[in-house]
């Protein structure tokens, strides 16, 4: 998509402008990844407001950067950031951006000891901000994400039974996303028991699981580079009054988020509508993460949906609704779903990407 990828680009080199900058050196790999299409463990763009952008990677990465960016001007060293940086002097470049978020102190003092080396201004998220709202083939691979993840659920879940541990189920499932085409699981799978539900990011382990429990699973698989994130919690054996009853103030909750989570809606309104209900339940001292976030390149981006957070929906921003209850030393919920944003006519007002039943599943 090297179209796409000059396009993005442009609109990086506009806000770099607006910056007073005459150049960007993105040093975030997954910002390199958007803007060239190139997917490494060590690259960096020197981004140029007016003129042609120069990638840098070591030699591991330098066959895989010619075939992603073949319109790049390419330079393969060890040491990258310095090399851009002497490339930028010695091509006249004044005052350079930089992501302050991702360099380090130590890579800072290297840049502003190199001979001749532009002055460096921070460029705040530049980057960040424009991946938040995806193009459609973005969306496309993000949709298949989630697709594979609530394909793998369903395949995975007559693992689910008594004896069988919380480990062992996290590596069915996560298996059974490569099967059905994930490039590799989104990030490491959540599976909380009985009273390991109250632990919002529990560590799977060797727990069998028992009748009586109320079982969460938060998994994604990762697709062309784009992670999905699901979260089902299910019952083993018939569930308890209290079970049934956080089930469904939970689930309520996050249908409320669902629907608020439309073009125009500033995020922290998002996260009321799904938290007021909870708390007006007496439960708002167990739900204390926000409601959702941004997914994409990574699992977590933005825009984050939370108490106390600014910023508006729009078109074409996929973000994660998941509220939860956690209920110490007995249990918890959470349901969580992906969806993506929609303002253009007849697309309605959001497009559930991940689709797995919210209704109870009672194995
Ligand atoms: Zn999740
Ligand atoms: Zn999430």
């Amino acid at each position: 998509m090297p179209e796409a990828h000059a396009a993005r680009r442009a609109r990086a080199q506009e806000r770099t402008s607006a910056l007073g900058a005459d150049a960007a050196l993105i040093t975030s790999l997954v910002n390199v990844r958007y803007l060239t299409g190139l997917a490494s463990s060590n690259a960096a763009l020197l981004l140029p407001v007016r003129g042609p952008a120069v990638l840098a990677t070591d030699s591991r990465y330098e066959q895989t950067a010619r075939r992603e960016a073949p319109e790049l001007e390419l330079i393969v060293d060890r040491f990258i950031e310095p090399a851009l940086t002497r490339l930028a002097g010695a091509r006249g470049l004044r005052v350079m951006a930089f992501e302050e978020h991702v360099m380090t102190v130590e890579q800072h003092q290297e840049l502003t000891a190199v001979d001749g080396a532009p002055s460096l201004v921070a460029s705040g998220r530049i980057v960040e901000e424009l991946r938040m709202v995806k193009d459609e083939a973005e969306i496309g691979l993000l949709a298949r994400a989630c697709a594979i993840t609530s394909e793998a659920f369903s395949a995975a879940l007559p693992g689910i039974g008594p004896g069988r541990t919380e480990r062992g189920f996290a590596v069915l499932l996560e298996r059974a996303m490569i099967d059905l085409g994930a490039e590799a699981p989104a990030f490491d799978t959540i599976v909380a028991s009985g009273p390991n539900g109250a632990i919002p990011h529990h560590v799977p382990g060797d727990r069998p699981f028992a009748a009586g429990d109320l079982i969460t699973i938060d998994c994604g698989a990762r697709y062309g580079g784009y992670h999905a994130d699901m979260t089902r919690t299910v019952a083993l054996g018939e569930p308890a009054a209290w079970q049934r009853d956080i089930y469904e103030l939970v689930a309520q909750a996050q249908r409320a988020g669902i629907e608020a989570a439309t073009a125009g809606t500033d995020v922290s309104a998002v996260d009321a509508a799904a938290r007021d209900l909870i708390a007006a339940a007496g439960h708002g001292g167990h739900f204390r993460h926000g409601l959702g976030h941004g997914v994409g390149l990574e699992v977590h981006e933005a825009p984050t949906i939370g108490y106390g957070r600014t910023g508006t929906l729009i078109n074409r921003v996929p973000v994660t609704v998941e509220p939860g209850v956690y209920l110490p030393g007995r249990g918890g919920v959470r349901i969580e779903d992906t969806l993506v944003v929609r303002a253009d006519a007849g697309a309605g007002s959001r497009e559930m990407l991940t689709t797995t039943t919210r209704e109870l599943l009672v194995l």
